[in-house]
Parts: C-alpha cells; structure tokens; sequence
C-alpha cells in the first residue's frame, strides 16, 4: 500500500497500491508488523559496491553460496547473531562489523521428543490461559524476590539455573528488579559479561564483545546458539566501529576511519525502523490531510496504541505491550472487531480518539516507563534510538500485559467515551 487518504464526506478510506490498484473502506487496519521496515544506514557510496549486497530481512530467495568468499556483516543485533555462526564455517574469511555488543543469550533449542509433543498439546489450554495472565504473555514471568535480598551463592545458582534453560527465561524469568533496578541488573549484566568473556579465547576480543554501555534487557536480547565461538575462528574478525567509524562502501567493500577492507560479499544487518517506521513509510492522510508523518514529527502519538487522533476509523496492530507479540496481537484484534462491531451496531459512521485521551494516554506510557531500564539503552529499537533523528520515545507500551488488556477493555466498557464517534 503506497497512500491513504480519508475522505471526510464519505467517511471512507481512498486506498492506493504501489500496482496503481485503488480501494475504498471504511476501516483501515494497519497491521504493517513492527520489525518490517527494514533499515540501511546512509552510508555514502552504499550504491556503488561492486559484488552482492542485501539486509538480512530481505534474503535473497536463490541460496547464496559463501564458499571462499570475503563476506561483511554489518550489524551485531538478533539476525546477525543468528547468521554469524551458520554462515563462519562455510565463507572464506568474515568481517564483522559491531557497533554495540549485545547480551546475546544461549538460545537452547533441542529436538522435541514425541512425548513431549504430546504432553504440550495436551497442555495448550492450560498454555494459552497462562501466556494470557503473564507479564509479556510468555510461559516465563518475573520472579517477585528482589536480586539483593537473596544471598550471593543463592543468587548465583539462580543465575546458573536460569542460563541452562532455553529462551528468553534468563531475561524473563529473573529476579523482577533487574528491570528497574540499575544495581540489580549490573549483578546479572556481570554475570552475563563473564559468560560471554569465558567462551572467547582472545581476551580483547572478549571485551570488546562483552557489553558495557547498556544494561541487560534495556534491547531486547539475542538469542543465539554458537554465536560467540565463531570469534574463535582464525577466518573471522571483529572490527569495532566504536572505534573506527565506517566512512563508506566503496566499490570493493567497506572503508572505515583506519582502512579498507575488501569484500565479494556485504550483508547488511543492520535492523529495523521499528513499530512506527512501516506505517510512517505510508503516504496516509487523516483529517483536514495531516500527515502521519506531520502528526508524528516529534514522536509517536496514539490513544492505547490502537487509534490516532485526526486519522478516523484507521487502527494500529503495531504498537501494544511490550510482549510476546502473537499473544498480545489476539487482544488487539479481539478488541478492534469489537469496535467495528459497536460502531455498526450503533449505525455510526467514524470513531477516533479524543485529543485529550491521546495526550493522558502519551503522558501516562511515559510515566510507567520512567523507571524502566528498558528507557536506558543508547541505541535501541524500544526507542526508536536506532535511527538517526528519529526522535526517542516508549515506541512499545511498558504495562504488563493483562493490564493493557484491561486498559484497553475499560475504554471499550466505558461506552468509547473518549473517542468522537459520529
Ligand atoms: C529478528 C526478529 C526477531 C523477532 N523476535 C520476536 C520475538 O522474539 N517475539 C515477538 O513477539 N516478536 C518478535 N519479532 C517481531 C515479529 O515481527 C512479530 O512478532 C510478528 O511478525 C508480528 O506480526 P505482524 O503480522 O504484526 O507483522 P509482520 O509479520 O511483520 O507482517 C507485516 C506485513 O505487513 C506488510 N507490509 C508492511 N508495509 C506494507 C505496505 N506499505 N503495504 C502492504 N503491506 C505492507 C509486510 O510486508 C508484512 O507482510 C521479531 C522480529 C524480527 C525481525
């Protein structure tokens, strides 16, 4: 979808594709993904490379064949991390560019037995009623002891027994403070540090992965398998950028501050515009033709990240909880067919939120957030940081699931009362 405009005599959405097809609708859902647009930095000369080049979002469809080859990867974030170790033992020589080393965490996949198969199946209502009672709508939740109020061996053997279990449970299921409490989490962010230091042989290299400039969890945690021990190769190099900046892509590779490093292959890995760039990539025009662009010149604004003021019947699916997304996606869909369902029912025409629900909504987000660590980290997609002038803001809402969930129902139970319907 390249444009939408809404015409307010109509009440209806003028939907153009980049085909040239048109369309028209009453409602709009904008279910664009949050990790969809894709992001390449400007680097100067990105054009004029020479040999193959993609984002890892966009892989291309034929088997790349790395055998021999002088590959870059740009970017150390959850698709690097994964592609890293699959791809070092096949390439010729790798170069890995890293701005910002990650807490990457072992991911733990095994094969799932029969059984175990069975007994999960068995187990999916028990499941679903429990991911939808959680804080981020996974199996894990927080546990409600404070770091410091558990002795130093006990914690310790907690921390180990977390870093055994697979997924996101050493994040998701630690101690609660580690999210709110700076000095909680460097006990754990130590932790981690030590297990990554323990798995590379050179101790620079050690270093320079082990991250210092932003606690664990402020971005969201790569899980990996392998991922540290390809540093262990002798045919792949770490290059900090911190360091030596890149300068540009030139036609045979990359140049940074230092030197010039020949490639046959770049990947560029580099992330996402996360939560509001796919939407905001989107000519739509709401009311009196403000953009959303315009509207979101200083930072996103919306009313329970589901509607936005001036732009009538169009809905976010991008932005709810911080929360494990399919989980959190079912809610937002169950709520917009409500409302669809409320304004037909009451044969009316368009709903959009009041401004003044949007601008207390906006201040409470931030409010809750303000003592998050997830507010903390310098470059971050939770808060659009990494993207060069986008402003900072809470892009993904900081409650507790169940507690946006009720939020949310409480607005709807409210008769839509801060929202014009017409
Ligand atoms: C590396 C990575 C790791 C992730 N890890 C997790 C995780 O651990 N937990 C989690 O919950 N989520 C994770 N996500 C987020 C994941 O994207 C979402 O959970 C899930 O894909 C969201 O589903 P969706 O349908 O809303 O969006 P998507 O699956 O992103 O689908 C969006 C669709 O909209 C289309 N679209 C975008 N713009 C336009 C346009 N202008 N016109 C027409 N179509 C358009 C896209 O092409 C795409 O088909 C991760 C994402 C990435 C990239």
């Amino acid at each position: 979808m390249s444009s939408a405009v809404f015409d307010e005599q109509a009440n209806r959405w003028d939907i153009k594709l980049e085909s040239g097809q048109r369309a028209q609708a009453q409602f709009l859902i904008a279910a664009v993904g949050l990790l969809s647009a894709r992001y390449t930095p400007a680097f100067e000369g990105v054009d004029s490379f020479t040999g193959e080049s993609f984002h890892t979002s966009r892989w291309p469809k034929e088997k790349v064949d790395f055998t021999g080859k002088r590959v870059a990867v740009i970017g150390t974030g959850a698709t690097a991390v994964q592609l890293i170790p699959e791809i070092a033992p096949e390439v010729g020589h790798l170069t890995v560019f890293q701005r910002t080393p990650n807490y990457c965490a072992p991911c733990r996949n095994s094969e799932v037995t029969p059984e175990e198969q069975r007994e999960w199946k068995a187990s999916y209502d028990t499941i679903h009623k429990r991911i939808r009672e959680t804080t981020v709508g996974m199996m894990h939740e927080f546990d409600p002891r404070k770091t410091f109020d558990v002795p130093k061996e006990e914690r310790l053997a907690f921390y180990e027994d977390l870093w055994s279990k697979p997924g996101f449970t050493k994040w998701l299921s630690n101690f609660h403070d580690i999210m709110t409490d700076l000095d909680a989490n460097e006990d754990f962010s130590e932790f981690v540090r030590n297990k990554i230091r323990a798995r590379i042989k050179d101790p620079v290299v050690a270093e320079q992965l082990a991250p210092k400039d932003h606690p664990f969890g402020s971005k969201r945690i790569p899980l990996e398998t392998n991922y540290y021990e390809a540093y262990n190769r002798d045919n792949v190099l770490l290059v900090d950028v911190r360091e030596a900046p890149i300068e540009s892509i030139t036609p045979n590779g990359v140049k940074t501050t230092e030197q010039e490093y020949e490639f046959d292959i770049i990947i560029y890995a580099t992330g996402f515009d996360a939560v509001t760039g796919a939407l905001s990539q989107i000519d739509v025009r709401g009311e009196g033709g403000q953009t959303i662009k315009e509207k979101w010149a200083n930072g996103p604004r919306n009313y329970l990240g589901l509607q936005i003021a001036g732009f009538p019947n169009l809905f976010t699916a991008t932005n709810a909880a911080f929360c494990n997304y399919t989980v959190c996606a079912e809610s937002i869909v169950e709520w917009i067919t409500d409302c669809i369902r409320h304004i037909r029912e009451k044969d009316l025409q368009r709903i959009a939120p009041k401004p003044q629900a949007e601008d207390e909504w906006i201040a409470y987000v931030n409010k809750v957030a303000e003592g998050l660590i997830i507010t903390k980290a310098k470059s971050a997609w939770f808060m659009g940081t990494n993207i060069p002038g986008k402003p900072p803001a809470v892009l993904l809402n900081p409650l507790p699931a169940p507690a946006y969930r009720a939020k949310c129902a409480e607005a709807a139970a409210k008769g839509y009362e801060d929202f014009v319907l017409q």
